[in-house]
């Protein structure tokens, strides 16, 4: 595999490319924020598009908020330095963890903002993981698409045109680079969010039934983007932060957990000094490991090039991390087999279609050769509730093929 001669990241990272000099296009695209963007200048355009939609609604902005860092960060910044009064929307994926949870109320009173809160059927959510799984290699395709869609339908029905979402993609992936203004949009959602999978797709793929109703296009609409006609119509605008001011996590973390109290955690599969990377989800870690096992790198690998860009950590230190860290076999895949209704060879099968060359998917008895020593604290809170196994339509035919050979 060919690495970044800079970062840690290999050439199987979708979208990423190298130059001549093996840099890859997202140290390229972080080096012209640190060195050629006007930052000033995109810090008049937020104010001018901010004082475009002051006071001219029930809320000045809506923010999706996860209570990660980012969001967490976007919200103090909007409320505390722009003196902005938003309208906060949460898409709860079924996953969230109770220290972010208890960060998200510390945040909401400390900030005093009205929020929203959404949590999709929890049945539909197990069909819709198990069939992004099968069909992509990845499982997250509800959180993906329910966390960019639904706030944009609160936007219509609240009336409030301006969103704010935190991190641009630039940060991390060459799908935009920083000289583009990245509008969170339909066209976005297509290229990033949805993995070429819309939900009238989607609705098509799913078993029928759940607990004896069906399924239909009412229970995926949170899912599907609003249509384009009607966000016109309401004059919405919905960016990044991260467009118009210099993204920097790590001193972004220092502002939140200094002024909100906010708290780190552990998570599976990310080296302790790291505690501030992705705590929201239950399933983070399986999620990462899901990653390792298609294209051989993971969470560790991604947050030590961030370091490494932002010359806070040398190469080396990053590989040893790497190394120590990514694709150990996280605790909570025994919960989401559960979960899901699959054995771990069963899981390997679905996973392996999604391997991307030149890495080679290792063994699940390799795998299982690394699992870590402990469980992270709040393991055994994690929800266990299952329901009707989800119908593996594609295992059931392959052995109805076997049988017939
Ligand atoms: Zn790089």
């Amino acid at each position: 595999m060919i690495y970044c001669s800079r970062c840690l990241l290999p050439e199987t990272c979708e979208t990423l490319t190298f130059d001549a000099q093996g840099v890859c296009s997202v140290c390229r695209q972080v080096e012209r924020k640190q060195e050629a963007i006007d930052w000033s200048e995109r810090g008049q355009r937020l104010d001018r598009i901010i004082e475009e939609y002051r006071g001219k609604h029930d809320y000045d902005c809506l923010v999706p908020f996860s209570g990660g860092k980012d969001s967490t960060f976007t919200l103090w910044y909007l409320v505390k330095i722009k003196k902005l009064k938003p309208l906060v929307v949460r898409f709860d994926h079924g996953f969230l963890r109770p220290t972010v949870q208890d960060n998200s109320l510390r945040t909401f009173r400390t900030l005093g903002v009205d929020v929203i809160h959404f949590t999709p059927n929890w049945q539909v959510v197990r069909k819709l993981m198990f069939e992004s799984l099968r069909r992509r290699g990845d499982f997250c395709w509800h959180c993906h698409t329910g966390i960019f869609s639904y706030p944009m339908w609160v936007a219509l029905r609240h009336d409030v045109p301006l969103i704010l979402w935190g991190e641009p993609s630039a940060e991390y992936a060459s799908f935009y680079s920083y000289d583009e203004e990245e509008e969170v949009d339909e066209r976005r959602f297509n290229l990033i969010v949805n993995l070429g999978i819309n939900a009238e797709d989607m609705l098509g793929m799913l078993d029928d039934s759940i607990s004896g109703y069906p399924v239909t296009a009412r229970d995926l609409k949170p899912y599907t983007y609003p249509p384009a006609a009607e966000l016109r119509a309401k004059g919405v605008k919905s960016v990044p932060l991260g467009s118009f001011i210099p993204w920097d996590v790590k001193r972004q973390v220092e502002v939140i957990k200094r002024e909100l109290d906010w708290r780190g955690d552990e998570v599976e599969g990310v080296p302790p000094e790291y505690d501030y990377e992705k705590i929201e989800c239950f399933m983070q870690g399986v999620r990462d490991y899901l990653k390792y096992l298609k294209r051989g790198f993971g969470r560790t690998a991604h947050v030590c090039s961030i370091d490494i860009r932002n010359r806070r950590l040398d190469r080396a230190t990053g590989a040893d991390l790497v190394a120590k860290y990514d694709g150990v076999r996280p605790a909570a895949l025994d919960l989401f087999l559960e979960f899901l209704g699959l054995d771990e060879e069963r899981f390997m099968q679905l996973v392996e279609p999604h391997v991307v060359a030149p890495h080679a998917m290792p063994s699940c008895e390799d795998c299982n050769r690394r699992r870590p020593n402990r469980t992270v604290w709040d393991f055994e809170q994690w929800p266990r509730i299952a329901g009707d196994p989800v119908k593996d339509k594609a295992a059931s035919g392959a052995q109805r093929k076997a049988g017939n050979e």
